[in-house]
């Protein structure tokens, strides 16, 4: 060892200060300090510098005679680390003893006050994560049991208080457009012609229009009525068959009314075919009135294959049906075809005939049948004058004694 081993290394000393200023230090007091005198872990983090060393126990002296002095708080220590004169010991060895235990102490200190720091934050971010932990976990648990709880599992006051939540109404939206059920619907068909005449006709039976060989109007409209009626009782409807003069006619309330007829028997010299089908010219046209018309025209000559004629008589316009039945009620009246040149189809086919007449009426039924208005091109009837809106009104004569 030489004598560089009590060189005082300002450097060294300004590190150990916790203020760190660089005030001259007085000179230290050259100790011949024995370097097995100090302990290992006081020499350990200082390598093989001596004089730093030797630097080191001189302040640890100064320390222990300050606590002599005035005892101080641990924490509050380091703070008031002066180099003073060390204080009188009894031997060397035991200043160095003194010295060493001295800087054990400090560097527990510091070392427990750093882990109280770490411990300190460490314990607040800990807390902060265990409550995330705790929340996320108890979302997680209660979902899951959630999915495989059973309501018997519950006990009788839950599942009360749960069956109280249930049955709390919730609005519910419902459709607006029901259909009506079709035993709400009621029809009134009309077989022309068909029944007693009133008391102050001139025959008690009217059979309508009547052939050469004896063919009636009456028995042609009432096998097709017959059918139709069948036919649409089958669909569920409310049907009602009605007579030409019946009673139940006055002030008819229906979703519907449709009088059968078939036009005469009259050889007019050339062919004369196909159907006419009219609603009361009193109605207002673009309403349901119209609707069934163009319905009863679109399907009927679709299915029979008979052409539409438009020569309306004010038989048909002017009909003594649409005056008795409720404003309300939607009316019309076909004539089926011509007895004479659509014999064939009148007398053979009734079934077809009624076909196409269900057909009709169920496309006027359906609010939502889509209908192209059928064009309308004038088709005189031979021998019969056509309607004209404008015309002055001529003397009505009883719908019976025409067909
Ligand atoms: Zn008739």
């Amino acid at each position: 060892m030489s004598d560089n081993r009590y060189y005082f290394n300002k450097d060294d000393l300004r590190r150990r200060r916790p203020d760190g200023n660089g005030d001259p230090d007085p000179e230290p007091t050259p100790q011949p300090a024995e370097p097995e005198a100090t302990a290992p872990d006081d020499t350990q983090d200082q390598g093989p510098q001596s004089p730093a060393s030797v630097v080191f126990m001189q302040m640890m002296r100064q320390r222990a005679s300050e606590q002599d002095e005035a005892p101080t708080d641990e924490a509050t220590q380091p703070e008031t680390v002066e180099l003073q004169t060390p204080q009188k010991f009894a031997t060397e060895e035991e200043r160095a003893r003194a010295a060493a235990l001295e800087a054990q102490r400090l560097k527990r200190v510091q070392r427990r006050q750093e882990k109280r720091r770490r411990q300190t934050v460490s314990t607040m971010a800990g807390l902060v994560r265990s409550v995330i932990v705790v929340l996320v976990s108890a979302a997680l648990i209660a979902t899951i049991l959630a999915w495989f709880i059973r309501p018997e599992s519950l006990d009788l006051e839950v599942r009360a208080q749960l069956a109280q939540v249930a049955a709390t109404p919730v609005p519910v939206v419902q459709p607006t457009a029901i259909p009506t059920p079709n035993y709400l619907r009621r029809i009134g068909i009309v077989s022309g012609h068909f029944g007693n005449t009133p008391d102050n006709y001139l025959a008690e039976v009217d059979p309508g229009a009547i052939c050469p060989d004896g063919l009636t109007e009456n028995e042609i409209n009432l096998a097709v009525s017959q059918r139709v009626v069948v036919q649409l009782r089958d669909a569920g409807y409310t049907v009602d068959l009605l007579e030409e003069w019946d009673e139940r006619l006055d002030n008819y309330e229906a979703d519907l009314l449709l009088s059968l007829h078939s036009n005469d028997c009259t050889d007019y010299g050339e062919l004369v075919s196909g159907f006419l089908v009219s609603q009361a010219q009193s109605r207002p046209t673009g309403g349901p009135d119209e609707r069934l018309v163009n319905c009863m025209a679109l399907r009927y000559a679709e299915t029979t294959g008979l052409g539409q004629r438009f020569g309306l008589t004010r038989d048909m316009t002017d009909y003594h049906i649409f005056r008795e039945i409720s404003p309300t009620t939607p009316g019309a009246i076909l004539e089926m075809g011509f007895m004479k040149d659509d014999r064939d189809i009148l007398t053979n086919s009734p079934d077809l005939l009624a076909d196409a007449i269900v057909e009709g009426i169920t496309c006027f039924l359906d609010p939502s049948a889509a209908l192209p208005i059928p064009p309308v091109e004038p088709s005189p009837m031979p021998g019969v004058q056509d309607v004209d809106p404008n015309a002055p009104t001529p003397t009505w004569a009883p719908a019976g004694a025409t067909s």
